[in-house]
């Protein structure tokens, strides 16, 4: 009975977007550009950012220099804004794997994120595991849960989210390429986990050991902004990435080190001409 409850509800806010007539749109990665604040430095050590990430799955990017992307997971939730300050004191772009129906609750936040130049990724509507039999009732659940995300992010902020993670991390190969086709995302998953998942939450000091005790060049590191532990371990361990001189990108600069074709450094010249082109509508 419950479940059923449960199902009437996803349906009925799935109708709800579909009347909206957004359902359908898909972010090609051609566009990314359209998306993001794109700093001058960033735009500088970055290959060019028209790209298409060249694998359906990441666990890290590596070996491309001190680059990091620190990941918050499950949120928003009203301590986010504490992240978000952490952030903001030190200029640190993040990337925010959403759920949508958090999202709802707290589309205030979702506004910050995107206002302070944040990526959103997307974590499903309802935070369920997708990992289920391929089934084509199965696979329509799934295809719901990660669009209905999708959706109400570029509706609540105005930016589309860029890649997915799947709650728990469970995805199959097979998804990954079907994710890549429907949706343009590349499944992100990690190579740092400081285990603030588990049922045991590390206190702020074992966090931030077991971050830096696993960080790497190209390193993708996994955390929940879900938990206040976690909010609580955020500033000291940014303080001791940024001592060992990382630079922290959000998961889409991450992956464009990876683009496999004609790298193409920015110039200033470069980057004049781009303005340039924007101001005159190109
Ligand atoms: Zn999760």
């Amino acid at each position: 009975m419950k479940s059923l409850l449960i199902w009437a509800l996803i349906m009925g806010t799935i109708n709800n977007v579909a009347a909206d007539g957004a359902l359908g749109t898909r972010l090609p990665w051609e566009k990314v550009i359209d998306h993001q604040e794109w700093s001058q430095a960033t735009l500088r050590a970055l290959p060019t950012p028209i790209y298409k990430p060249s694998q359906t799955r990441y666990e890290s990017v590596r070996g491309k220099g001190p680059y990091i992307a620190f990941t918050f997971d499950d949120g928003p939730r009203p301590w986010t804004n504490q992240v978000l300050d952490a952030l903001k004191e030190r200029n640190l772009k993040a990337t925010f794997y959403v759920v949508g129906k958090e999202a709802l609750y707290y589309p205030k936040i979702i506004k910050r994120i995107a206002d302070e130049g944040h990526e959103f990724g997307n974590h499903t509507f309802n935070h369920i595991l997708l990992n289920r039999d391929a089934g084509p009732t199965a696979l329509k659940i799934v295809e719901h849960e990660i669009r209905l995300a999708h959706e109400t992010i570029l509706k609540l902020s105005g930016i589309a989210p860029l890649t997915l993670r799947p709650p728990g991390g469970r995805f199959t190969r097979e998804q990954d390429r079907w994710l890549q086709d429907t949706f343009g995302y590349a499944n992100i998953l990690w190579s740092v986990d400081p285990g603030d998942g588990r049922s045991v939450k590390p206190s702020p000091a074992t966090f931030k050991k077991r971050v830096m005790s696993q960080v790497h060049n190209g390193a993708i590191i996994l955390s929940h902004d879900l938990w206040k532990s976690t909010v609580a371990a955020v500033p000291s361990t940014l303080d001791a990435l940024l001592a060992r001189g990382y630079e922290f990108l959000t998961v889409s600069e991450l992956l464009a080190l990876d683009d496999p074709y004609e790298v193409v450094q920015f110039t200033d010249e470069d980057f004049k001409a781009l303005q340039q082109d924007a101001a005159a509508g190109k």
